[in-house]
Parts: structure tokens; sequence; C-alpha cells
């Protein structure tokens, strides 16, 4: 049962030797009959999240997730099948999301966190990008938070990620005008070509953010999807209009540093500006899931939405994928497949 455990805490930029795929945990295929309650899972998609990141740091302050034990396997959201179950809700075939541990196979004695796949009409993978953790931060930022009128001006960084791609569509869709950012020049052609954005620049290229943003929003930002933190929020701070909005919904920029180097310093403009920022994560929508899939399904059943998933075949590729993320590697969801069913 190849396992991917952490080594060591993490300071500073995550690398793949932060993380040992090992093979020595052995199962049984089987579970003891006389053990109630339990599930036994054969796990096949992993999704790599930014957060992941922070749990393999040591606890610090402020931290809202434990920290991962080294030794022991990293932990996501995850897609398996049952192939045993003890437990009187699941049964062998059933498929399940949750959280789990990043290994071929597990022993689930307290499934509590894990929930019945009730659509297999769509790939099982999306569970855990569009149907899952990215595309409810997406929903719950956008539609809780956001409150986009026709018309008006949007920016969404980290554009071509798994969450960026879907709000700079939901955005389209409610008539915004919408920019979006991304580290290369295939992701903003991407962006401009295939997810219907009106405009999307390389911010690697450009010198004076500042200055970038006014260019592409000569009447200012309404609202700004941030994903990165740093360096844009203090570039979008003077850039937006009166009474804007700003959905704070990650900061991967800051993640890695083991010192704040680049403060933002424009935070008098949400006075001169009457804006509004609102830090969210998903996890206090969850009730929000039914109307969220009541919205989500129909727009991919009928493919009115674009989603774009980048994956890596096989667990032992799982700490070059999680890694990837902080390097820009991923295009849309980061998903490694541990086997297709
Ligand atoms: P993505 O798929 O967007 O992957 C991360 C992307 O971030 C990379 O591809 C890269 O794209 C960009 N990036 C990496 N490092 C930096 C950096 N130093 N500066 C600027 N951009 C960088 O991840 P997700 O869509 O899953 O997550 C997006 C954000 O949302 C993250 O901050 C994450 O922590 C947060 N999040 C928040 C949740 C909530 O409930 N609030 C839930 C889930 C995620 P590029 O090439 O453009 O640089």
């Amino acid at each position: 049962n190849k396992q991917v455990q952490l080594k060591n805490y993490v300071d500073g930029f995550p690398k793949e030797s932060d993380m040992v795929v090992s093979s020595d945990a052995t199962i049984n295929l089987e579970l003891p009959k006389n053990e109630p309650g339990a599930i036994l899972t054969k796990n096949l998609y992993l999704s790599c999240d930014p957060m992941m990141r922070n749990r393999m740091s040591k606890k610090y302050e402020g931290a809202y997730m434990d920290s991962f034990a080294p030794g022991s396997p990293l932990v996501g959201v995850g897609v398996s099948k049952i192939i045993d179950s003890t437990h009187p809700d699941f049964k062998k075939g059933d498929y399940v999301t949750g959280f789990t541990n990043w290994e071929e196979y597990s022993v689930v004695r307290d499934p509590q966190f894990l929930t019945k796949i009730h659509h297999t009409d769509v790939p099982l993978s999306y569970y855990t990008g569009i149907l899952g953790m990215a595309g409810m931060t997406a929903y719950v930022g956008f539609y809780e938070f956001c409150a986009a009128k026709k018309g008006e001006y949007f920016f969404v960084s980290a554009a071509s990620g798994a969450i960026g791609h879907l709000v700079g569509q939901f955005a389209k869709r409610a008539g915004c005008y919408v920019v979006g950012s991304a580290g290369s020049k295939e992701k903003v052609d991407l962006l401009k070509n295939k997810f219907g954005f009106d405009e999307a620049f390389n911010y690697k290229e450009e010198e004076n953010l500042k200055a970038t943003l006014k260019r592409y929003f000569p009447d200012g930002i309404d609202i700004y999807f941030d994903n990165v933190g740093g360096k844009m929020l203090d570039a979008v701070l003077p850039n937006m209009r009166l009474h804007g909005r700003i959905a704070s919904c990650g900061m991967i920029s800051q993640y890695n540093k083991l010192d704040q180097t680049d403060g933002v310093y424009n935070l008098q403009h949400v006075i001169f500006n009457r804006l509004k920022i609102l830090g969210f994560t998903f996890y206090d929508y969850l009730h929000l899931y039914p109307k969220f899939y009541d919205m989500i399904f129909p727009l991919i059943r009928e493919g009115k939405i674009e989603y774009l998933e980048d994956t890596a075949e096989g667990i032992e590729n799982g700490p070059a994928a999680l890694v990837g993320l902080f390097l820009g590697k991923n295009i849309g969801k980061q998903v490694v497949a541990v086997a297709h069913d």
C-alpha cells in the first residue's frame, strides 16, 4: 500500500524531498467481520490544494487545521471506491468523497468525513474540484459575497487555477467585464480563448502592477477575487472603485514565506474607497452544497462551463504535483490519479 508521507515539517518553500513515497504499509484487502462500522476504500483521485502546505508546517498560531505528522500520510480531499464495508450506511461498490489519506487503500474506522457520491454520470475526479472544494469556494465567494451586477469590472488573480477559472466564468455569466492574471503566456491564452475572459495578463512580465491594472481597468475595479495576496493585493487596492468588494479567498504568495517582506501598504484605500473585504472559507458554508449542486450540475451536463483538470498519473507523482502548485505548474485543477477505478 503505497503512501505519500510527510518526512519532516517544512520551513519555507516545499520540496518533493519533504515527502517520501513509502510502500512499507501493508493492508489486508478484506475487513475483519468482527469490526463493525468500518470501510475499506480503494483511493482513486486525490486533490492537490495550496492549504495542504500550511499543514506541512509545525502548527503555528492562528492555524485553523492540525499539522500533518511526520511519518504519517498527507490528508486531502479525495474520491474513493468502497471495496469492503461493515458500516450500515456504506456498501461495497459505493463511491465516496471527503478527507482521504494519500495512499492507495485506506481502512476508515469512522467515516464521518466521507459522503456518498450520488451522481456518477460526470467524471468522478470532478468531486476533487468543480464538484468539491474548488467549486464550492468559487461559488460561495462569488455568489454569497461579491454581489456582482451586470457591467461591473471584475478582476481575479491565479485566474487559470482551480478556483480562478471557475470564478471568472461565474463573473462572465453575471455580465461582468472580467480580467484575470496568471503566470504564463499559455495560461493567458487559455483565459482569453477558452474560458471567455475579456482580458488577461501575465503578472510575471509586468514591472509595475499598479500601472498594469490601471491599463486594464481605466475606470477602476468593482470586485477583486483574491487568490494570491501580497504584491497583487497591494496593487489592486488603489485601483478599486468606490464601494468596491474584495473577496479574500487565498494568499498563496504568502504561504512559503519565512518573513513577510512584501507587505500591503495601500490599506488606507479601504477607507478612501469605502471598500468591503471579506475573508471566507468554504467550510463555513457547507449547508449551501445542495444549492450549489442545483446550479453547477446543469452547467456541467449542458456543457455551459469549461472545467480543466491537470492530472498527475500515479501516487508516486503526488509530491511533484503538490509542490508544482507553488511553481505555477498546474493549469486548472491539479489532481493525482491513483487509480482510474
Ligand atoms: P490553483 O489551482 O490556483 O493553484 C495555485 C496557483 O497559484 C498556481 O498555479 C500559480 O499560478 C499561483 N501561484 C503560486 N504561487 C504564487 C505566488 N507566489 N504568487 C502569485 N501566484 C502564485 O489553486 P486553487 O484554485 O486550489 O487555490 C487558489 C487560492 O484559493 C489559494 O490561495 C488557496 O489557498 C485558496 N483557497 C481558499 C479556500 C477557502 O475556503 N477560502 C479553499 C480552497 C483554496 P500562476 O501561474 O498564475 O502563478
